[in-house]
């Protein structure tokens, strides 16, 4: 996955993806973010919001996105 790399602003260290989920009542939120192993320098990706309807079973949305340039 060479063209997915992103590199570290701070030291030039290949960045790690990682994913997070906050939970808040029915509304969960993931976050994908980049996170530097070598100085913890973190850089959001995108963040999808997952409600859960008692109607319409579950909503995705994006919420945010943020363009990672890629080398
Ligand atoms: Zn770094």
């Amino acid at each position: 996955m060479k063209n997915n790399e992103v590199v570290c602003y701070k030291c030039g260290t290949k960045m790690e993806h990682w994913a997070e989920v906050e939970h808040n009542g029915a509304i969960s939120r993931k976050h994908y973010y980049y996170k530097c192993p070598r100085c913890g320098y973190r850089l959001g990706d995108l963040t999808i919001k997952i409600e859960r309807r008692e109607d319409r079973g579950i909503v995705l949305s994006l919420e945010e996105y943020i363009v990672v340039k890629r080398r």
